[in-house]
């Protein structure tokens, strides 16, 4: 569904990526791994469109997406997360997700569309059932509720719009395990049901294992290995990478 071909990324004189191809076939879950710095929340800035590459090309279903103009850069059916939360804050949790549909409709059309505010307000009651987020909390403001529970709203704002690729960004930064075993579980679960593409930054091996059908690694900005989740966490420059890091 993506292709990524020969991107780079330059802050300065530091390369964040050097030459990173992949695809991302229709329907795939896709681990992204690699140690600190090595490129991985560069790689989804630049997929997503919020960042420029210095070069290279991305392609989505054999389109080729424009470069040089960053909003335009990504497909507008690709939703994301951060690695930090980015909430906002004083609104609540469905206004939340409503908006994520609302900021997407401003970039792309250039005006407000206070017209389609009922309609997203369904999809956002839709996908926070979907990831869910008990119907108690949705009208609360998102910065009383629970970490874990924000990064589901995080996800459900991704899932606005029917995206064909979401990216996650270290979904479950600071989970534990079973909390992250749940998150993968669901979202692999909805990914299925809407024949959506993950690509996941993730650092927990059984976890990889369990739901990645690839895993690309990153370090210092080269993609290292891409393969079955078998194959890559065993393979030898992926643990030296690792442990190359401390
Ligand atoms: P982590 O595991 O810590 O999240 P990462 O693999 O996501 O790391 P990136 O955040 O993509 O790594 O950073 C890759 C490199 O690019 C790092 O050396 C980082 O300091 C640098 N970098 C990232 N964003 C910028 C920026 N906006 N300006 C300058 N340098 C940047
Ligand atoms: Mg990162």
């Amino acid at each position: 569904a993506l292709a990524v071909r020969d991107v780079t990324k330059r802050f300065g004189g530091l390369a964040a990526l050097s030459n990173v191809s992949f695809d991302i076939r229709k329907g795939e879950f896709l681990g992204l791994i690699g140690p600190n710095g090595s490129g991985k929340s560069t790689l989804i800035n630049v997929v997503s469109g919020a960042l420029e590459p210095t070069s290279g090309t991305l392609e989505a279903h054999g389109r080729r997406l424009s470069l040089g103009r960053p909003e335009k850069t990504a497909d507008e059916r690709i939703g994301r997360t951060f690695q930090g939360i980015r909430l906002f804050t004083d609104f609540t949790a469905i206004e939340n997700v409503a908006l994520g549909a609302y900021c997407r409709h401003q970039r792309w059309t250039g005006s407000g569309g206070a017209g389609y505010f009922a309609i997203w307000r369904r999809e956002a009651a839709e996908v926070l059932e979907l990831v869910r987020v008990p119907a108690s909390m949705w009208s609360r403001d998102v910065t009383t509720l629970p970490y874990g529970i924000q990064r589901r709203i995080e996800i459900a704002r991704a899932l606005m719009g029917h995206p064909h690729l979401l990216m996650l960004d270290e979904p479950t930064a600071g989970m534990a395990e079973d909390e992250t075993q749940e998150i993968f579980a669901l979202v692999s679960e909805v990914a299925r049901e809407r024949d959506i593409s993950v690509l996941a930054v993730e650092h927990d091996v059984p976890v990889m294992r369990t739901y990645c059908d690839r895993v690309v690694v990153l370090n210092f900005g080269q993609l290292i290995a891409d393969g079955s989740p078998e194959v890559v966490l065993r393979d030898r420059t992926v643990v030296e990478a690792y442990l190359g890091q401390s």
